[in-house]
């Protein structure tokens, strides 16, 4: 394996950006990646640019707690999710790459009764799509994870758990390298250190007066401006999480989402004692424990909207004494690194993707808020099939930006509001 790593590890070759492209992907995380990717290896379509202004893997895609799972809340968050992680079981053969996904499995706990009726409800709706789900009690949970404190003696009493046996753990900058990789032997270009600073509109950018479709532009996309240089393309995806209304506001689209910087930190490794996901439903805390022994822990979203990406010290406070009310033997252990991500939120927590109605080839993959690294390959796999075909897949049609306007929410507040 790292025979593999040390000779096969490829980072973008530094190169001119050509003047035209049939597609340009602003961000290269993993959903811009997975997008140029699908685009490529399902469409034969290659003249392809993602455009990057710092490094692969500089956002989220760098910064997150690598969980994935596939037991969402809606019918129609479920399969979407639940396609997503059937390809990541695939990746590394698919990319020839290892992803180190480790179907370790993944648990949400409860403290109250509401909670637990939640999961209940969870795991109903996750079993009518075949999704492996159910509600445990505290002695099987006991049993999943000796460590846990499952007594009635806990500041908050655990009181049952939702188990999803394929949830996991993958290795998030794998994943940018191996899409990347895949990418350059197709000919697509990666070009980082590359911002996109304008987006040039043939038609009017100017946004509708009040209303509730002020987001609605006319026109045609013709093309990019960068640090270094015009780009004529008919086509320009965002996919910029944190920055999403920043892009989007260049082609003069306003979108509904805020961003809050989401914090994590990693502990001093420790011999290996967890080998499940724990997330805590209530006390919005998740832990697993890497090959390596380190914890890696990650918070609540930050209570206000800002661009920071430093760690602080009480959301480090709320994360070591959430973990201690779960893990309370944990008293002694030094935290090594905390950091943030910058978070794409949505009002009903779930994705924007597709085109801008009124604004041909601009096309968002965005709102992916604290939870958007196990929808990657997904994502990018329908995206690239709307640029190609012009059809929307089902799997994406109700993650449409017009569902603001016309009041189709898909509220997956319930599953997606602890932040992973
Ligand atoms: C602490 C933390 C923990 C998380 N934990 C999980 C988890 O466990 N599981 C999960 O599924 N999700 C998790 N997430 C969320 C997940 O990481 C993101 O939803 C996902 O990575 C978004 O990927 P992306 O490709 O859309 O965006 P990003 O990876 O953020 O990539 C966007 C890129 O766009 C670039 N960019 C921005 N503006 C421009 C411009 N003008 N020109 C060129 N480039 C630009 C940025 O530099 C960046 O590299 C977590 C997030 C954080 C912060």
């Amino acid at each position: 394996m790292l025979q593999l790593f040390r000779h096969e590890r490829v980072l973008p070759h530094a190169r001119d950006l050509r003047r035209t492209y049939d597609v340009v992907i602003i961000g290269a995380g993993v959903h811009g990646l997975a997008t140029a990717y699908y685009l490529g290896k399902e469409h034969g379509i290659t003249n392809v640019a993602v455009l990057e202004k710092s490094y692969l893997g500089a956002g989220n895609s760098g910064r997150n707690t690598a969980i994935l799972r596939a037991n969402y809340r809606t019918p129609e968050g479920i399969p979407f999710f639940a396609a997503s992680l059937e390809l990541y079981e695939q990746l590394s053969q698919e990319l020839g790459w290892n992803v180190l996904f480790s179907q370790c499995g993944h648990l949400t706990l409860a403290h109250n009764d509401s909670a637990v009726a939640g999961l209940r409800l969870r795991a109903e709706t996750n079993n009518l799509f075949a999704v492996e789900n159910r509600v445990i009690d505290r002695d099987e949970l006991q049993h999943l994870v000796p460590a846990l404190d499952c007594s009635d003696h806990a500041r908050y009493p655990i009181q049952a758990a939702l188990y999803n046996p394929p949830g996991g753990i993958i290795r998030h900058d794998a994943v940018v390298w191996g899409y990347a990789r895949a990418c350059e032997r197709m000919g697509i270009e990666i070009h980082p250190l590359t911002e996109a600073t304008a987006i040039n509109v043939n038609g009017s950018t100017q946004q509708q007066d009040g209303g509730d479709q002020g987001w609605a532009p006319s026109g045609s996309i013709t093309g990019v401006t960068t640090n270094r240089g015009e780009i004529a393309t008919p086509a320009v995806v965002n996919c910029t999480a944190g920055w999403a209304t920043v892009v989007a506001q260049m082609a003069g689209v306003s979108l509904p989402i805020v961003t809050q910087p989401l914090q994590a930190c990693v502990t001093e490794p420790l011999k290996p004692f967890l080998d499940k996901v724990i997330v805590s439903a209530n006390l919005h805390v998740y832990i697993n424990q890497t090959d390596r022994g380190e914890l890696v822990i990650g918070a609540e979203v930050d209570p206000y909207q800002s661009y920071n990406m430093a760690g602080t010290l009480p959301t480090l406070e709320q994360m070591a004494s959430y973990t201690l009310e779960l893990f309370p033997q944990l008293h002694n252990v030094k935290v090594l690194r905390q950091w943030a991500g910058i978070c794409d939120m949505t009002p009903d927590f779930s994705p924007i993707i597709g085109v801008v109605e009124g604004l041909a080839g601009f096309y968002q993959d965005v709102g992916w808020g604290t939870y958007g690294f196990k929808a990657g390959p997904i994502a990018g796999k329908c995206l690239a099939e709307l640029i190609a075909t012009g059809k929307t897949p089902d799997l994406i049609a109700p993650f449409t930006l017009s569902r603001f306007r016309d009041g189709l929410l898909v509220g997956e507040k319930a599953a997606a509001s602890v932040s992973h």
